[in-house]
């Protein structure tokens, strides 16, 4: 039986009305790359920007000035849209955005821009034909986070593998962006406020021309892809040298650092000001203006952020690989049938093995039941102090053609183990059948 048959979907009352999405937008009228610098430097919201060019003279040159491009991008903050806004003019642009995205400022923005909504991890064949579309008939640039959300941990996400096989099949230039320092001027995990003290510092290159496409293998490319929007933002804070001497700097990092290198217990962190600690067994670090951790009273565990994350990381692997792994919890309930109309369906009961997720629930006096195997989709969207929901919650889910179902788990930071252990859960299915 498929997993489509076995799921029982959503019963929405009559006024509730299914949204799939991809229908190609209008062109944007001739004004909006007048209005965009403007737009952009608002955005940005007065940080410095130091942008590194690779190969980008083609384009500079008076003749090119218009040539469309696909324009792939690292996503890790909201500073991303003004930064690559204002690197694809004076061309036209639009770009692919999560369904959920689409109200308020944002709604406002995409409108203005004529996003193209997304059910993440979903439809790629329409978006493909889509992005064909507004690259040949519109010739407009088209922009696309193949992460396809925010960094949680400083690393890149996972990129699909298919991203060369869109590439060989558009035949377009590609340009990339990698967004260097965005990260650590906002991270997902903090308190919204940006630490202006550190440059944005994106590196653009021009990627592959149309004869380097035709040349190369799928493979060769999306490993090219992956070498260019690769990144390690703790790495980038410290190698800068810049201080952040912003005092609630730590402030939220128990969304990602969830298990104690003391203790060993799970979502006994919390944090505030510059620090970060284990309430079960009172372990404390300071996040230094550096980037280092540095243990209060003790000697520290490990010396950096993502040393720790890493050893999270492989701690979960370890458990997937015994046997032990599992986490169930009752979670609350958020679906997504159109891009207006969030409902709130309730409490579900969740439950996460070798076998996939299972989500069940029971809204408007009927049970409804989802099942999603490992090799559903190739990594979990995760959104952390989302402003897109009520209470601004830390939620993760899936995406279906018709709805999108996110929960909000009972304990911070199990969004960040359920996203590391789905990464591993694909990664083992994938290699087994490769075999
Ligand atoms: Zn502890």
């Amino acid at each position: 039986m498929s997993t489509i048959e076995k799921n029982i979907p959503i019963s929405y009352s009559r006024k509730i009305k299914k949204e799939t999405t991809f229908k190609t937008p209008r062109k944007q009228g001739w004004w909006v790359p007048l209005l965009l610098p403007h737009v952009a430097n608002l955005l940005k919201a007065g940080v410095k920007c130091e942008v590194t060019r690779i190969n980008m003279e083609h384009f500079q040159k008076k003749e090119n000035r218009k040539q469309p491009f696909l324009f792939l991008f690292t996503h890790m903050q909201f500073l991303d849209f003004p930064v690559f806004l204002k690197e694809s003019l004076p061309r036209k642009s639009n770009s692919a955005s999560a369904i959920d995205t689409f109200r308020g400022v944002y709604g406002m923005l995409h409108a203005l821009g004529r996003s193209v909504p997304v059910r993440k991890f979903k439809n790629n064949a329409e978006l493909v034909r889509t992005i064909s579309h507004i690259l040949k008939k519109h010739k407009a640039v088209f922009n696309l986070a193949p992460e396809a959300q925010y960094s949680l941990d400083g690393f890149t996400l996972p990129i699909p593998d298919s991203i060369g096989k869109v590439i060989k099949h558009l035949k377009e230039p590609v340009v990339t962006i990698n967004m260097h320092g965005h990260y650590v001027i906002g991270p997902v995990w903090g308190d919204g406020k940006l630490r202006k003290e550190f440059p944005s510092m994106p590196v653009v290159t021009y990627a592959f021309t149309p004869e380097e496409i035709e040349k190369m293998t799928p493979e060769e490319i999306t490993t090219k892809v992956k070498e260019l929007l690769d990144y390690n933002e703790w790495k980038t804070w410290r190698e800068s040298g810049i201080k952040i001497t912003y005092q609630n700097r730590a402030a939220g990092l128990e969304h990602i650092l969830y298990k104690c290198p003391t203790c060993k217990e799970e979502y006994t962190t919390a944090s505030s000001g510059i620090n970060v600690w284990c309430q079960k067994c009172e372990s404390k670090w300071e996040l230094t203006e550096n980037g280092l951790l540095e243990g209060v009273g003790h000697k520290t565990t490990f010396n950096t952020p993502d040393e720790w994350l890493l050893w999270e990381k492989a701690e979960v692997a370890k458990e997937i690989k015994t046997g032990t792994y599992i986490i169930e919890d009752t979670v609350r309930g958020i679906s997504l049938p159109n891009r207006k109309q969030p409902v709130e369906v309730g409490n579900m009961a969740i439950k996460h093995t070798k076998e996939g997720m299972s989500i069940d629930g029971h809204y408007n006096n009927k049970d409804f039941k989802f099942h999603f195997p490992p090799l559903y989709c190739h990594t979990l969207q995760v959104t952390l102090n989302s402003p897109d929901f009520k209470g601004k919650p830390a939620y993760t889910g899936f995406s279906l053609d018709d709805d999108s179902i996110f929960f909000v788990p009972s304990k911070k930071g199990m969004v960040y183990k359920l996203f590391l252990a789905w990464k591993e859960f694909y990664r083992l299915n994938k290699l087994a059948i490769a075999k």
